[in-house]
């Protein structure tokens, strides 16, 4: 296994670091365009506020590299803001930043009340084939003003939904979720991207 590289500029790094050290695994916090090395092999988009991330991703340069590796179609794993910055549209903002999972997305539009909740539902995974590779049980969700899917286009695959929302989606080795992974104790979305 090479490192994972987790974009450190805003937002909650920090717990997606912990919760790779729970798994062993290596990571590198990316803060500055040479933080990015060959030894990186897939890359964390943590959740925080996307429209500062997307900002503080142009003025530190690791825009351009993120981008060159998801277009190599290495892994990504973008959760909450991360699935913004990943969506190829997003119905309520003019920005579109790296552009490569074929869903279209609308910030904020839970509302106050519904914003921020936690549930448990099971996830499907994917293989290559985009056929389903395996189930991931009872995975606590756990929503801090999450985005809402609106549309999942051709190239994706859902693999969670709740109160019939799209919540996780997969495109080969990007996977993307409008919930906190990290902030839960349930290593198992992160034990799953690390075989991808
Ligand atoms: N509301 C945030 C955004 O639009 C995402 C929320 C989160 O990452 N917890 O970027």
């Amino acid at each position: 296994h090479g490192v994972a590289g987790i974009l450190a500029v805003q937002g909650a790094f920090a717990e997606h670091a912990a919760m790779l050290d729970r798994l062993g695994a290596p990571w590198k916090l990316l803060r500055a365009a040479e933080d990015f090395d060959d030894a990186i092999d897939r890359i964390i988009l943590p959740g925080g506020e996307s429209t500062t991330q997307g900002k503080l991703l142009r003025s530190t340069g690791l825009f351009e590299p993120i981008a060159a590796h998801i277009a190599d179609g290495k892994p990504v794993f973008g959760t909450c803001a991360g699935m913004i910055l990943l969506a190829e549209r997003l119905d309520n903002d003019p920005n579109v930043y790296f552009g490569a999972l074929d869903a279209t997305v609308r910030r904020n539009a839970y509302g106050r009340q519904l914003g921020s909740f936690s549930t448990t539902e099971d996830i499907t995974t994917f293989g290559a084939d985009g056929v389903p590779s395996g189930t991931i049980s009872d995975f606590p969700l756990v929503f801090i003003r999450g985005p809402f899917v609106a549309e999942v286009g051709p190239r994706a695959h859902v693999m969670c939904k709740t109160n019939s929302n799209v919540v996780a989606i997969q495109q080969g080795r990007i996977l993307a979720t409008a919930f906190h992974p990290e902030i839960t104790s349930d290593t198992m979305m992160h034990k799953f991207f690390l075989t991808l």
